[in-house]
Formats: structure tokens, C-alpha cells, sequence
């Protein structure tokens, strides 16, 4: 099952716990796992290119990269994982 499926899996699971007055506590669950799973899909930084400097944004957190540095895998400020393609 990809990611996604999970993704759209968990969230059929809320409407159904919604339906049934589940607590709240239980929804704030199934949030947390999917937002856990969308860090796990890569996704592409954000190229700032400007006159004088040019560097690059974490799409979730807004870190920031220069564009001479290494940029990580995973995000350093919220664990998104990247697409350095
Ligand atoms: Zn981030």
C-alpha cells in the first residue's frame, strides 16, 4: 500500500470515528499519523533564486538552505523528506 493509500485510508477512518462521536482524542490521533506519513513523501524545495543570493525553502517549515550548502534528505527544522532530483 503506498503512502497515499494509507494517507486516504486514515482519513476514511476519521469519517467513520466522526460518525460515531468518537472522542476527540482519537481524531488528534489519526492527524498526527498522517501528518507523520506526508513527511515521508518527498517533496521539492522551493528555489528562491534572488540578485544577490540564491537559496531554497522547506515547502512545510519554511527553513531555509542556502544554495551552496548540502542539503540534507530530511528537513533539519521539521523532518520533510526532500526530492533533490
Ligand atoms: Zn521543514
Amino acid at each position: 500500500m503506498k503512502d497515499r493509500e494509507v494517507i486516504e485510508t486514515l482519513n476514511d477512518m476519521k469519517g467513520v470515528f466522526g460518525e460515531r462521536g468518537h472522542n476527540q482524542y482519537s481524531l488528534y490521533s489519526i492527524d498526527r499519523a498522517i501528518a507523520a506519513i506526508e513527511k515521508q513523501i518527498p517533496v521539492k524545495l522551493i528555489n528562491k533564486a534572488g540578485r544577490y543570493s540564491s537559496h531554497y525553502l522547506c515547502p512545510t517549515c519554511n527553513k531555509m538552505y542556502w544554495k551552496d550548502e548540502i542539503v540534507p534528505n530530511y528537513c533539519q527544522g521539521c523532518g520533510q523528506k526532500f526530492n533533490l532530483d
